[in-house]
């Protein structure tokens, strides 16, 4: 066993995508921040993820973003890239996110950091992407929340899974995609929900996947461990 992955065994649990800034020893907060020209290293929480979100992205200033992004992301403290992606909900232009989307895929393979995707109604230009790019570090599309279909098609191009909120509601999609999706391709998250511990996602995973709460933690320490390459 690694130096890297006895220092992960502290956190019995890892919230791998949240915008709340949780102290808690037992947990690994992977705090994602949306890259402003402004942000400074010193602000970094001790466990983060930066990234350019395409909800945020203004279309005329997001270079300086992207300067600083470059920067910072060098960081020790900086896990992994993202949240970025592409989102056909939203006014900017797919074409535009496309751009800004790429330049993180390149800084995330040049700094060998995996990458926190969020796509909405984007899946088959992602895997085309993906295709495309043939990426060496991880892709893992976060707040997942599609039928089982969709899981399977991706996990068929080698992506993983952050799983959220939406694994509480009783008639979830994703229950039989929890339930099946082998050991190894996800992690769990609350994202935007203040209001939610990562214990309860957890302990619901566990339970549709019929294994101990403690069997649960150590397998996704375990595939924490192997997508940051802390090693
Ligand atoms: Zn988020």
């Amino acid at each position: 066993m690694g130096v890297a992955l006895l220092y992960l065994l502290n956190f019995m649990f890892i919230d791998f995508h949240t915008h709340s800034d949780r102290q808690d020893p037992e947990l690994l907060n992977l705090q994602t921040l949306h890259v402003t020209p402004e942000l400074s290293s010193e602000e970094l929480p001790t466990f983060c993820s930066l990234g350019l979100h395409p909800w945020f992205v203004e279309e005329k200033s997001w270079a300086e973003s992207w300067a600083n992004l470059e920067l910072l992301g060098r960081s020790p403290q900086v896990i992994a890239i993202g949240e970025c992606g592409l989102d056909r909900l939203i006014p900017l232009s797919l074409e535009v996110q496309i751009t800004i989307f790429q330049k993180q895929i390149e800084l995330a393979e040049v700094l060998q950091k995996p990458l926190v995707i969020h796509c909405v109604r984007a899946f088959a230009e992602l895997i085309e992407l993906k295709k495309k790019t043939k990426p060496s570090v991880p892709w893992i599309i976060h707040g997942f929340n599609k039928k089982s279909e969709v899981l399977q098609q991706l996990l068929r191009h080698d992506f993983y899974f952050s799983f959220g909120a939406a694994i509480l509601s009783d008639r979830s999609p994703l229950h039989q995609a929890i339930a099946t999706i082998p050991d190894g391709k996800f992690l769990l998250e609350t994202d935007d929900r203040h209001d939610l511990s990562v214990k309860q996602i957890y302990e619901r995973v566990a339970s549709l996947r019929q294994v101990s709460l403690t069997t649960l933690q150590a397998q996704l320490l375990e595939t924490y461990y192997q997508l940051t390459r802390l090693s």
